[in-house]
């Protein structure tokens, strides 16, 4: 019989092989099973763990969260497929939702990003013209300096006591003759390229969580104040999360958040020992425990980057739409928002797995995130109420043309 440490060790060399000989073979079939595979590792904690002492916090390294499959699976489509429109996490306090999303950052490739306070872009001289950007950002371009340098992916956290103003942006004191440069850039054009993270979106006031969610949805947005306006891009994946004892989330909210997960506590014993275990070492040296999953959080960076790719090549057959159609009706959902979200994160999950083409097995699989808390019980209360009244009406109508026809006759 082996000793547990040497069954890690055989996942990891299982892990290593296949790449180490054919770099472009993935060393597991789809992104569902690495997760599998890494959810239930054993972590050799008997290694040395003298405190790193580190005034920077390092993120939980996102591999490393044990069990919550569905979430992880929610959240790397939602970084595969813009289109799928966001994640909801609902869950009670201390459930991991937000360590969750902060972890993510390890896993997304970079972006290229304006290097400009105000966010100028060779993109916006080619569109609108020079007087598009700032004076510096126009000098430079002619000098053929590049406006833009390859950036990391951040995390932006909206803040809980955040104005309307912090989110779309405010006047500038400042005099200025560039229109742009008179506003100040708010957190959802900070947000462009980025992770924009809403914690207790059921707390947010109705003008805030509607701008951030138009602007979600349409990838940018537009300010105005009095005779000045600019358009800002807000290219971002949206992670909101909630906890349902705190209040509920109106259900055209709700209906927005393109992917939903219920985020309960782990329930197997060995599950919470593991992960009690782990965030111990995380406490003591955040470092080795990042370090145990590096390789594993490369791979999958790599794997999103080859999804993201794949994606505009990923068709859905006739049938699969049917299929998805026919569960949406089934379950009486009107949103035309379910479908999208279904049929798109089917194509991240096809992507995820490397085909070209979504099967019902991709369907299957994110039906449950997609679908999940769609019916609104006020529509299904309304609409029965209807019927109900419908149907009286119909009767009342007969029954007196009966009775005068029996008169007159
Ligand atoms: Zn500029």
């Amino acid at each position: 019989m082996e000793p547990p440490a040497d069954t890690s060790k055989t996942q990891e060399d299982a892990l290593r092989q296949p790449s180490s000989t054919q770099p472009s073979q993935p060393a597991v079939r789809s992104l569902r099973e690495l997760i599998e595979l890494v959810s239930g590792r054993c972590l050799d904690i008997n290694k040395p763990q003298e405190d790193s002492g580190l005034a920077q916090p390092v993120p939980f390294p996102f591999l490393g969260l044990v069990g919550q499959r569905e979430m992880k699976l929610a959240l790397l489509l939602a970084l595969i497929n813009p289109a799928i429109g966001g994640v909801l996490l609902i869950g009670a306090r201390g459930t991991g939702k937000t360590t969750a999303v902060r972890s993510l950052l390890d896993l997304l490739p970079d972006v290229q990003r304006s290097n400009c306070f105000y966010g100028c872009t060779t993109e916006d001289i080619e569109a609108g013209g020079i007087e598009t950007v700032c004076p510096d950002c126009a000098k430079k371009y002619q000098q053929g300096i590049p406006l833009e340098s390859q950036d990391r992916v951040r995390l932006v956290e909206l803040p809980l006591n955040a104005q309307l103003e912090d989110v779309i942006g405010r006047l500038d004191d400042r005099p200025s003759t560039h229109q742009r440069l008179r506003l100040k850039r708010g957190i959802l054009a900070q947000s462009d390229q980025n992770l924009l993270y809403v914690d207790e979106v059921n707390l947010l006031s109705n003008e805030i969580i509607d701008a951030i969610l138009d602007a979600a949805a349409n990838g940018s947005y537009t300010v105005k104040r009095g005779a000045i306006s600019a358009t800002y891009r807000a290219r971002l994946t949206l992670i909101g999360a909630m906890n349902p004892e705190e209040g509920d989330l109106r259900p055209q909210i709700m209906d927005r958040f393109g992917l939903r997960v219920v985020i309960h506590g782990l329930t197997n014993t060995a599950e919470r020992i593991e992960a009690y275990q782990r965030v111990q070492l995380y406490r003591r040296n955040p470092h080795l425990l990042v370090s145990q999953f590096a390789q594993e959080t490369e791979q999958v960076r790599q794997e999103i980057k080859a999804a993201r790719q794949l994606l505009p090549q990923v068709t859905i057959p006739q049938s699969c739409t049917h299929t998805a159609i026919e569960i949406i009706r089934k379950l009486k959902i009107d949103s035309l928002r379910a479908e999208i979200s279904l049929l798109e994160a089917s194509r991240a999950h096809a992507a995820a797995d490397g085909r070209c083409e979504v099967n019902l097995d991709d369907i299957q699989t994110v039906a449950p995130l997609a679908l999940r808390l769609r019916q609104s019980p006020f529509m299904i209360r309304y609409l029965k109420s209807v019927s109900t009244a419908e149907k009286s009406l119909e009767s009342a109508i007969r029954e007196t043309i009966h009775n005068k026809e029996k008169v007159n006759g």
